[in-house]
């Protein structure tokens, strides 16, 4: 969808605020010491899909829109909200998020690398998992190693989630990241086509925020659905909330695990991260062993030029004898995050748009 033709919400048409010292602040903006605590689980153009006070008898969907009084601050999946306005959850009421609480984690993008404007994608999500198959697709190393800083970067843990584990040894695959230490699970197909593994997978879910991220093809879908039987992910139905017929899977949202231990938050709009706001820096506190070596380091290093300290480091074996190894996937990762689109299939214009519709932009 062209910018013009995008659906104006109410920060576009905005009134302009009291000119300054008309009146006080404090009675401009309560405290909403009364607001409801939810989590946000899906959002479409600025309607917010809420569950209000999570994990209580009392759990409910309220539908909510953004306060004015939020300013340009954006709501995204993930974030822990305060409600006010009608919180019943009753058909056709909409509530308002009139605060949203301070973030644990914090998954970005830019939107590609040419792009400066820095999105939140998901808030306080634990845990990146980054799904390719073994085969068919070809997995492609550098699209993984661009998830990886970001899951880095935003203080989640990297999960490998391989699929079409019976193609191919999965092996092969996981040693391009052996250095890294990551934990990584495999699926398969059985010979009746049933999905195995998905215990494995499970077990890493449960007592976590997941968010699961993977191009194309790679059975992230697939795999979603069996985790989430409920959810519907891959078939059309009407939005309950604006009565539109629409493909839910192409909307970001949280889906509660069966047993409530775990949410998964599919990406269908997220092929890959835009990494420009990434700084060297931000990726090496992933590599706590190669660290200290920065001490040495020419002042503003990109520690990828001649004079980078962190080579003698880890020759010297101070970082352990995976130094060195350790070193050149640090290395490579840094690489990801230049100009990594190259490689990738580039996302058609209609799904650039419309993620980025579903991302709220960031202070
Ligand atoms: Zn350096």
């Amino acid at each position: 969808m062209p910018v013009s033709a995008r659906r104006y919400d109410e920060d576009d048409v905005r009134v302009r605020p009291n000119r300054r010292g008309s009146r006080p602040r404090t009675k401009e903006r309560p405290a909403h010491a009364d607001a409801v605590p939810a989590l946000v689980v899906e959002v479409d153009r600025g309607r917010s899909t809420c569950l209000a006070e999570p994990g209580t008898p009392a759990q409910r969907t309220v539908v909510a829109m953004r306060a004015r009084e939020l300013g340009r601050t954006g709501v995204v999946v993930g974030d822990r909200v305060g409600l006010v306005g009608d919180v019943s959850g009753r058909p056709d009421t909409l509530a308002r998020i009139v605060r949203i609480e301070e973030r644990r984690t914090v998954l970005r993008r830019t939107a590609d690398d040419t792009d400066p404007v820095e999105r939140v994608v998901v808030a306080n999500a634990d845990q990146l998992v980054v799904v390719t198959a073994v085969a068919d697709p070809e997995p492609r190393a550098r699209m993984v190693d661009r998830c990886l800083v970001a899951a880095y970067v935003a203080g989640m843990r990297p999960l490998l989630c391989l699929t079409k584990g019976d193609l191919r040894p999965a092996q092969e695959v996981l040693s391009t990241w052996a250095p890294l230490g990551l934990d990584a699970v495999v699926t398969s197909r059985g010979p009746g086509g049933e999905l195995l593994g998905l215990e494995g997978v499970l077990e890493r879910l449960r007592g976590r925020t997941s968010v699961l991220v993977g191009h194309s093809g790679v059975g992230k879908s697939t795999l979603v659905n069996a985790l989430v039987p409920d959810a519907g992910r891959a078939t059309g139905h009407v939005n309950a909330v604006t009565g539109r017929g629409r493909h839910t899977s192409t909307s970001m949202a949280a889906l509660q695990l069966p047993g409530g231990d775990g949410w998964v938050v599919d990406t269908p709009g997220v092929r890959s991260f835009g990494l420009a706001h990434v700084q060297p820096e931000a990726v090496l506190h992933a590599f706590p062993d190669l660290l200290p070596g920065e001490e040495g380091c020419p002042r503003g290093c990109t520690h990828d030029e001649p004079d980078c300290a962190l080579d003698e480091w880890a020759a010297s074996g101070r970082a352990g004898t995976a130094g060195p190894a350790r070193l050149a996937s640090f290395r490579r990762l840094l690489a990801a995050r230049r100009g990594g689109e190259r490689d990738e299939e580039r996302p058609r214009e209609r799904d650039r748009d419309h993620s980025r519709d579903r991302e709220a932009p960031e202070d």
